[in-house]
């Protein structure tokens, strides 16, 4: 059965409508199941009672107290109203005050008791609150006692679902339009209309073995817990589902591949290949060509992984492999995350390899329908051997005559199933993934499998470190100056900004308890109104007219269309240009040996390896290079997530700091891993259920490979989801 109301759009919901389901789609919530999967990032305990006679200045608590009056309105003046009102309860009083909330005046009837929650001011002798949160006391009495955990399991879940206070109040990732009360109401409502329809994934005898709750009760207290075992109960079981699906989900993706024989294809005249270049190769990549090679001849299949820090020269080993690939007269398709990256590595390996008579392909969204179409026929009758694109190149249009090797550079960038998208175009092509990201060894499992891996760890001679320089505002116009000394003495400069569309709404809320973070943190500018996050255009206009009207200065961000970006970063690479302001489209793989400075607007908003990984776009040619970091509006420990940045180049160490710092809920955040988003598990941290959750789906796989059985038909279902959403997202 399709549940249908799960598919309904949050517009129908009470409360919601037009204008908040434009907010909600910000947030990727488009349908009930959507807003049902919106786990909060933290909770805030509002479970602490306190008499009056108890109250300490400063602590935020719930007080059950009477309305000993009426609720006095007073109209300061023009949009300034203020409800004042005594509560009581049986050891003292607690002075009331409500600033434009003129509506207090008849909720709260004198005689009657609530329980208010709130910062606690005034003295000790006279305590008070302002703008408290209430409800009425009978509203809440059915919540009573709270469900013990192992009866929890199946029971109903808490009556009293719209309370504010005396409960732990969920606390979510929000964005500009919303508040914590509109979502919270609408998860509410949702639960309400379609808790009884969400599929439970897990097979029963998993469910049973691993100890796990009932779908409806993970849902009911993940977002309204009951209490912190509850809370617990609902977490666990909602880790391990998402777990589950994706390591089951993984494992069919590798169904099939394990026991292919591979193409054998011959070596090549290596002194041909080597000759061209007009660098020496380092041993590393000279190793990792070797590992590479051995491989395709034999007569399995290459699966191996290139992992290298920035600049440390990965595409050599793609170019070699593409080579050897072509003279053995098969095709080969290396495709790159975004359409710049994609446009450089066509722009050099057409130099490097063309003159040897391999015919060259390129191929994005952006080419027209004629021109796509002229690349789709050559590529099947063969005219082309070596085609470079995006994830284009997995659209069904692409079919090869002969595809024999597939290569995907910036491989965290793809989703799994592009990867597989691609190899399926050929008959058991060899694979080669290139990735800057250090991984930790478990997820890598996850992700890679059975990959072998090269790791090329050595830099090309003569790379000089990258300065790195932690600023603040102060310091802009001597970073300005140097700009403008550098380009004198020709060299170029980038200048990034985060890509900010909107303020991030303030969100309410202090007391963290599970934390779940994904990409960019807005940690220490979300509460800066002030903040100066530009956008980059116009940052850029600025630059121009005020700052640099005497410099060239080109824009490249991600929304802008193609040809201007195109024209931008050629712009850029020819030298033509001499600042290029752009978001962090140019995060990976961009190539200009010329840019010896780049600068990093509001550098605390980016992960550290984010940071590092764009650092790597200066330092790769002979000059000194320079990054400079500009810190934001930034706290102490920004401050000190900076600091490494100064101290170290060493992409390994960086990611090392960035999980021990940030939490691996930043790191892992969004496509960083090529997996689909987590919502809710944190892939370091809740190691222990994600080595349940692989046992489980051994268990489940080795009975029912092909997830047949009834019992495991939603589990197929949920993965076949899963994993369309994120192709979709992606594309
Ligand atoms: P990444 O590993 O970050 O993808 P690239 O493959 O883009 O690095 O290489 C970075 C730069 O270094 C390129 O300009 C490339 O031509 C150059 N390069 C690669 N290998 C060497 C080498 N052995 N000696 C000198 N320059 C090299
Ligand atoms: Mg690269």
């Amino acid at each position: 059965m399709e549940n249908k109301s799960l598919e309904t759009s949050v517009r129908f919901l009470k409360g919601v409508g037009q204008a908040r389901e434009k907010f909600m789609s910000k947030l990727g919530i488009e349908t009930l199941r959507d807003l049902v999967s919106f786990f909060p990032r933290a909770y805030e305990d509002r479970t602490q009672f306190k008499k009056t006679n108890s109250l300490i200045i400063g602590e935020t608590v719930c007080v059950r107290a009477m309305a000993a009056a009426t609720p006095q309105l007073s109209h300061i003046r023009k949009g300034l109203d203020i409800v004042k009102l005594r509560a009581v309860d049986e050891v003292g009083a607690l002075e009331l005050t409500f600033f434009n909330q003129s509506f207090v005046k008849d909720a709260i009837k004198p005689g009657e008791t609530y329980i208010f929650y709130g910062k606690v001011e005034g003295s000790l002798t006279r305590p008070a609150m302002i703008n408290p949160l209430f409800d009425r006391d009978d509203a809440r009495q059915e919540h009573g006692s709270f469900i013990s955990a192992k009866e929890g399991m199946d029971a109903p879940t808490n009556s009293t679902k719209t309370a504010v206070t005396g409960r732990i109040m969920p606390i979510y990732p929000l964005t500009a339009g919303l508040s914590q009360k509109i979502v919270f109401t609408a998860v509410r409502n949702a639960l309400d209309q379609c808790g009884d329809e969400l599929p439970d994934v897990l097979p029963v005898s998993v469910a049973r073995k691993y100890e796990l709750c009932k779908v409806r009760y993970a849902y009911e207290n993940i977002h309204c817990p009951d209490d912190y075992k509850a809370l617990e109960i609902a977490r666990k079981r909602l880790i391990f589902e998402e777990l589950f699906v994706l390591i089951a989900a993984m494992k069919l993706l590798r169904e099939g591949r394990s026991e292919k024989t591979g193409r054998s294809l011959t070596q090549p005249n290596w002194k041909e290949f080597f000759g061209a270049l007009t660098f020496t190769p380092t041993n590393a990549q000279k190793r990792a060509i070797d590992e590479a090679a051995r491989d395709m001849v034999s007569d399995s299949v290459m699966n191996r992984l290139i992992q290298g820090d920035v600049g440390s020269g990965k595409t050599l080993v793609a170019a070699a492999c593409c080579f050897m690939t072509c003279r053995s007269g098969c095709q080969a398709a290396f495709m790159a995350p975004t359409e710049i990256l994609a446009r450089q590595h066509y722009v050099s390996l057409v130099q490097l390899l063309e003159p040897m008579g391999i015919r060259i392909g390129f191929l994005t969204g952006s080419l027209t329908a004629k021109q796509k179409r002229d690349v789709y026929g050559k590529l099947s009758l063969g005219e082309i051997d070596l085609i470079i694109g995006t994830h284009a190149l997995i659209s069904e249009s692409v079919n090869f005559r002969d595809l024999a090797l597939v290569i995907t550079d910036e491989q965290h960038r793809f989703g799994v199933n592009q990867r597989s998208m691609l190899t399926e175009k050929g008959d058991s092509p060899h694979v080669l993934v290139m990735s800057a990201t250090p991984i930790p060894r478990t997820l890598a499992l996850i992700i890679y499998g059975d990959l072998d891996v090269s790791v090329i760890d050595e830099l090309p001679p003569g790379r000089q470190t990258i300065e790195t320089y932690v600023v603040g505002e102060q310091h802009r116009k001597r970073i300005y100056d140097f700009v403008r000394k550098l380009v004198g003495a020709g060299r170029q400069v980038y200048i990034i900004c985060p890509m900010v569309e909107e303020r991030e709404a303030q969100q309410e809320g202090s007391s963290v308890v599970f934390a779940k973070e994904g990409g960019v943190t807005p940690t220490s500018t979300g509460n800066n109104p002030t903040s100066l996050l530009k956008s980059a255009r116009e940052y850029y206009e600025e630059l121009k007219k005020d700052i640099f009207p005497d410099l060239r200065v080109a824009l490249v961000h991600g929304k802008m269309p193609t040809k201007e970006k195109d024209a931008a970063m050629s712009a850029f690479t020819n030298g033509a240009a001499d600042v290029l302001v752009a978001t962090t489209v140019v995060e990976v793989g961009v190539d200009v040996s010329n840019a010896a400075l780049i600068i990093i607007e509001n550098a605390d908003r980016f992960g550290l390896s984010q940071l590092h990984q764009l650092r790597g776009r200066v330092g790769r040619g002979e000059f000194e290079s320079y990054c400079v970091l500009f810190r934001g509006a930034g706290s102490e420990n920004s401050r000190e997530r900076l600091e490494i940045m100064r101290t170290t180049n060493d992409g390994f160490k960086i990611a090392e700091e960035d999980l021990k710092q940030r939490g691996p809920g930043d790191f892992f955040g969004s496509r960083q891993h090529g997996l689909p988003d987590m919502k809710i598990a944190n892939l370091a941290s809740d190691m222990f259920v994600l080595q349940q959750a692989q046992k489980a789906a051994d268990e489940v796989l080795s009975l029912d490979p092909m997830l047949e059985a009834v019992e495991n038909r939603p589990l197929a279902r949920q993965i076949s989801r899963v994993f369309e959403i994120n192709a979709d997202r992606l594309n």
